[in-house]
C-alpha cells in the first residue's frame, strides 16, 4: 500500500553549524597541532563529501594529553569542593541545551542519523546525562553508605560511531562527577561533536585538563589503553576489540568497564496489544539504522499469532522514509561509513544462501551515500548467521516459539546478554520472564528506552560494569571504609 501523499522536504538548515576546516587536538584546555603531525578526512556518509580533516593522535599525543590529565587531577579536580564540581557539570548540561540544534545538526551530519533522532533522543539524553551526574557529584557518601567513596585518577575512555555525543555524555558525566580526569577518544568516522564539545567546556570554563579529546583510529584507542598513566579504561564497542583490551589489560591493575556487542531478543506473546508491540518492533531494530548494541535484532513471535504480526509489520515497513538525515520527515537515515555497509550487505547475503526467506519495502534510495533498505528475515533458523552475529544494521530476523520455556530458550542462545523486550499484558509474566532472560537490561512493553537514572549494561560477551544511574558512579570511585 503505499502512502496516500508524498511529503514535501523538510530539510532542517545546515548553517547553525561551523565547520572547522582542519581540528587539532584538545589538550589542556586548548586545541594543540598533533604531534603525530597526521591528519585524515571525516565525512558526512549521507553524501560521501569531506567535513573537516581531523587529527590521527600517536603514542607522543596520547602521552601528552594523558599528563595533562594527571596534572588537572592532582593540581585541581580531584581536591575542589564536589558542590563545585557540581557547578560545572551543570554549566555543560545547560550549554548543551542551548546548543542542542548545532549539536543535532552536527550529530546527524556526521553521523548519518536522522535528525528527528538527534534532537529528540541523542541531545536532550546527552544534557539529561550531565545533569543527573551533576546531581551526584557532592552526594557521593549517600550513594555509598559506610563507605568513602574517592576518584580514582585518570579515566581512559573510548566510545564508539553510532551515538557520538551521547556515549561522551555516558563517559565523561560520571567520571567528572566522582573527581575523575579524562582522556577520551571518540571514534574515527564520528569526531566532530565531540569537538564541538570542547567549545562547550570552553564556555563552562572547565579547568583546563580535566577533560582531553584526542581523535583517532584504533591505534589510537590501544595508546590510551596501554599507557601506564591511566588509572581506568572504559570502552564501549565492539566485543573483539573489548577482548583485546581486557588482555592488554590483565593483570596490570588498572580498572575495566565494557559495553560490547549484542544480539537481542524481542519477543511477543500472544496477548500483546499488536499494534503497540509492531511499533516497539519498529523502533527496537530500525532506530538508528541499527545501528544500535541493544537493537532488537532477533524477534521471537508466539506461533499463534505469527501470521497477523509479520503482515501488520511488513505494512509498517512500507511507510518507513528513507533518505537524507537532516530531513525531519526522515525514519532512516544514512548508514554510517562503506565499511559497515560491505558487513551489513554481506551478513544479509549469507541470510539468503542459508535459506531465510527476506523482505525490503520499495524504497528508493539517494544515489550518493551509504544506504540499506530496512529488511526483515523470516523462516531463520537459530543456526543462521543473521540470527547469531551481531549485524549492526536495518536488518531484522525473525524467529517462533510456542511456550514461555522455550522464548527462554531460544532467547538466552547466544553468546550476548545486553538487553532484551517483552511484549505481554501480563504483569506476572514480564517479571517472571525478566528474572530467567540472561540480560542487563529487559523492556516490557517498549524497546530502546533510556534514562540517565537507569544503569545499562550487559552479560557474557556484551561486557560488564553498568553505565547511569548509581551503578554507574561504581567504575569512577575507590570505596575505602569508612
Ligand atoms: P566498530 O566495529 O563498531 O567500529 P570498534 O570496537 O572497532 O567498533 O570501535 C569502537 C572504538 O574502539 C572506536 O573508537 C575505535 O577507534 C576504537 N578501537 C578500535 N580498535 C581498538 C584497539 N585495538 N584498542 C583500543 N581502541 C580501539
Amino acid at each position: 500500500m503505499a502512502t496516500a501523499w508524498d511529503y514535501a522536504p523538510a530539510p532542517e538548515a545546515r548553517d547553525i553549524v561551523r565547520i572547522q576546516e582542519r581540528y587539532g587536538l584538545f589538550i589542556g584546555g586548548k586545541f594543540v597541532e598533533p604531534l603525530s603531525g597526521e591528519r585524515y578526512t571525516t565525512i558526512d556518509p549521507a553524501r560521501e563529501e569531506p567535513l573537516s580533516e581531523v587529527a590521527q593522535a600517536n603514542k607522543a599525543d596520547v602521552n601528552r594529553a594523558v599528563k595533562a590529565a594527571r596534572g588537572a587531577f592532582e593540581g585541581s579536580w580531584s581536591k575542589l569542593r564536589p558542590s563545585e564540581r557540581a557547578k560545572y557539570l551543570f554549566r555543560i548540561a545547560r550549554i548543551l541545551q542551548e546548543r542542542s540544534r548545532e549539536f543535532a545538526v552536527l550529530e546527524s551530519l556526521n553521523g548519518g542519523k536522522p535528525i528527528r533522532e538527534s534532537r529528540d533522543v541523542d541531545v536532550p539524553l546527552a544534557a539529561a546525562h550531565f545533569f543527573y551526574y551533576a546531581g551526584w557529584a557532592d552526594k557521593l557518601e549517600y550513594a555509598f553508605p559506610n563507605r568513602r567513596p574517592r576518584p580514582i585518577g585518570v579515566a581512559g575512555q573510548i566510545i564508539p560511531w553510532n551515538f557520538p555525543l551521547l556515549m561522551l555524555a555516558w563517559k565523561i558525566a560520571p567520571a567528572l562527577a566522582a573527581g575523575n580526569t579524562v582522556v577520551l577518544k571518540p571514534a574515527e568516522t564520528t569526531p566532530l561533536t565531540a569537538l564541538l564539545f570542547c567549545d562547550v567546556l570552553r564556555q563552562a570554563e572547565l579547568p583546563p585538563g580535566v577533560v582531553n579529546i584526542v581523535t583517532g583510529d584504533g591505534r589510537t584507542g590501544a595508546e590510551i589503553v596501554a599507557h601506564p598513566g591511566v588509572d581506568k579504561i572504559a570502552f564501549t564497542g565492539s566485543t573483539e576489540v573489548g577482548k583485546a583490551i581486557q588482555r592488554t589489560l590483565a593483570g596490570t591493575g588498572k580498572r575495566l568497564t565494557l559495553e560490547l556487542g549484542g544480539k537481542a531478543a524481542n519477543i511477543v506473546f500472544d496477548d500483546a496489544p499488536l499494534d503497540q508491540a509492531v511499533e516497539g518492533i519498529i523502533n527496537g531494530i530500525y532506530f538508528n539504522q541499527g545501528h544500535v548494541c541493544c537493537a532488537g535484532s532477533r524477534l521471537f513471535v508466539q506461533e499463534s499469532i505469527y501470521e497477523a504480526t509479520i503482515a501488520k509489520l511488513k505494512r509498517r515497513m512500507r511507510t518507513l522514509r528513507v533518505g537524507d538525515p537532516l530531513d525531519k520527515n526522515t525514519d532512516v537515515g544514512a548508514i554510517n561509513s562503506k565499511q559497515q555497509l560491505e558487513k551489513i550487505a554481506s551478513l544479509v547475503q549469507s541470510g539468503v544462501e542459508e535459506g531465510a526467506e527476506i523482505y525490503q519495502p520499495p524504497c528508493k534510495l539517494p544515489e550518493r551515500g551509504y544506504w540499506f533498505v530496512p529488511t526483515v528475515f523470516t523462516n531463520v533458523a537459530q543456526s543462521y548467521r543473521i540470527a547469531q552475529e551481531e549485524i549492526f544494521g536495518p536488518v531484522l530476523s525473525v524467529l517462533t516459539f510456542r511456550t514461555p520455556d522455550e522464548a527462554i530458550e531460544k532467547a538466552n542462545n547466544t553468546p550476548y546478554g545486553l538487553s532484551a523486550g517483552v511484549w505481554t499484558e501480563k504483569g506476572s509474566r514480564i517479571l517472571a520472564m525478566a528474572q530467567r532472560l540472561r540480560a542487563g537490561v529487559v523492556w516490557a512493553n517498549t524497546y530502546n528506552r533510556f534514562d540517565p537514572a537507569s544503569p545499562f549494561g550487559g552479560y557474557k560477551e556484551s561486557g560488564f560494569g553498568r553505565e547511569g544511574g548509581r551503578h554507574g558512579l561504581e567504575a569512577y570511585v575507590a570505596l575505602d571504609d569508612a
